[in-house]
């Protein structure tokens, strides 16, 4: 009997005893391929002997150091390199554990801001819907996934959700990209109206969206119009790339693509790859410049922040990222596996839509390709489609229909960045009768 309250009360998991390159190993010897990265967190795949290496130094060194008394040459280290690879205007980091605890922080650091510069009136925060930013409170908050919040709802800070950027589910059929790219932003330019600008702090969007609705970028433009209302009306743009960053959709941070700047953006899951838990907050300029010529700190901060053994791990998965030209790989292997995707899949009566960039890709599941109507959620389609993969030997992540009907069941394709052609085969073809047997 477990003692330890898993996901699901009722599940009998195998148990993870050891990784190699892009596959796992349960207990009775039998290997996965890890095609998600777990939930996109596996960028380098396990095992790797660097990211080990950096670890036995860092535990060599300091393992653990407050940062009320200290800081330390690995948080140091990343930090820097973070700012050096980071979009122009984001001059600082703040290091956390994780995706959650960085859009809490990236909230209260936006919430601050305004307080600093004499404008405590901002108070609302919009974000969209099919969104998730994450499960602590604030965080649940700001997503947009009905599902997850709607048993928490009288615990929840009031936000508010405007229209996703989601050209397969809302896309008219003769809409251009740009008129489709100015419809959707101008939800958000509506519910500004509504509240007052001035009493707007900030605007929070995953660049391209990760689990909720899979793997879906935005229309060419649309970021470009929303940072044209958050600078009408000076309000922050938070881009939370916990998930689709970190060199997921083949650029090191997904906006690159998107040619605008945040004001914040958050990163986690490809930061450390799994080797510890870390996340962070890149910051601009005008905010840490707000803080230190104002109250002189940040009223947040968790006792793990800037965990050295985490920096550390994290700096080492960047730098093996950068030396061996992985990024390439991550573009070059993005293409196969749209392509095999679209050999396997493209004519599949079930699957609507197959999208996504670099190694971040998805498969829309329909119940009618032509209606584009979603299967019933009560079918657990996401649950028996994991279970069929997982006997196949491949981990994939699959996410069930929204309770509103406003999108249908996704596989979400996420592997390391080490991925072979042979084995991006591999993964189409096990995928291909995991979907089978599911469906
Ligand atoms: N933000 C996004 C876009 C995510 O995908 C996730 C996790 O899936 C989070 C935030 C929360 O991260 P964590 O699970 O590390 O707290």
């Amino acid at each position: 009997m477990t003692r330890l309250l898993h996901r699901q009360t009722a599940s009998a998991l195998p148990v993870a005893v050891g990784g190699e390159g892009i596959e796992l190993i349960d207990k009775t010897g039998k290997r996965y391929i890890d095609a998600s990265g777990g939930a996109a967190v596996s960028c380098l795949g396990h095992g790797h002997p660097d990211v080990r290496a950096a670890l036995h130094r860092q535990l060599d060194q300091i393992a653990y150091a407050h940062t009320g008394f200290f800081t330390t040459d690995a948080a140091e280290a990343l930090a820097e390199r973070l700012i050096n690879d980071a979009p122009e205007g984001l001059s600082h980091v703040y290091l956390v554990s994780g995706g959650s605890e960085a859009v809490e922080a990236a909230l209260k650091m936006a919430r601050q801001y305004f307080v600093e510069k004499g404008e405590p009136q901002r108070r609302h925060i919009i974000a969209r819907r099919q969104s998730y930013h994450g499960n602590t409170l604030g965080a649940l908050a700001a997503g947009g996934n009905e599902w997850r919040r709607r048993q928490f709802q009288p615990l929840l800070i009031e936000t508010h959700h405007v229209d996703p950027c989601f050209a397969y589910r809302h896309q008219g059929p003769t809409e251009s990209d740009a008129d489709y790219a100015a419809r959707a932003a101008r939800s958000l330019e509506d519910k500004v109206a509504e509240l007052g600008g001035e009493n707007v702090i900030a605007f929070v969007a995953e660049t391209v969206v990760g689990a909720t609705a899979g793997a879906v970028p935005p229309v060419a433009d649309y970021f470009k119009r929303i940072r044209e209302i958050c600078d009408r009306h000076g309000i922050l743009l938070i881009l939370d790339e916990v998930m689709c960053g970190m060199g997921r959709t083949g650029t090191l941070h997904a906006v690159e693509q998107e040619g605008i700047r945040p004001d914040l953006m958050t990163v986690a899951k490809g930061l450390g790859g799994g080797y510890q838990p870390i996340g962070a907050v890149l910051l601009g300029g005008h905010i840490h410049d707000a803080f230190a010529q104002g109250s002189g700190f940040f009223q947040h901060g968790h006792t793990y922040m800037g965990h050295p053994m985490a920096a550390a791990a994290a700096l080492a998965v960047q730098q093996v990222i950068a030396r061996d030209n992985l990024l390439a790989n991550v573009r070059a292997m993005g293409t196969v596996l749209h392509d095999r995707l679209t050999a396997q899949f493209g004519n599949h009566p079930n699957v609507g839509d197959i999208r996504g960039r670099g190694l971040f890709r998805a498969i829309e599941l329909v119940a009618d390709r032509g209606t584009k109507a979603p299967f019933d959620p009560t079918l657990k389609l996401n649950a028996r489609i994991k279970k069929a993969a997982m006997a196949e030997g491949l981990m994939v992540y699959p996410m069930g229909g929204t309770i509103d009907g406003a999108r249908g069941d996704h596989v979400l394709l996420a592997p390391p960045f080490i991925v072979t052609e042979d084995q991006v085969g591999t993964i189409v073809d096990r995928l291909a009768r995991a979907v089978e047997a599911g469906l």
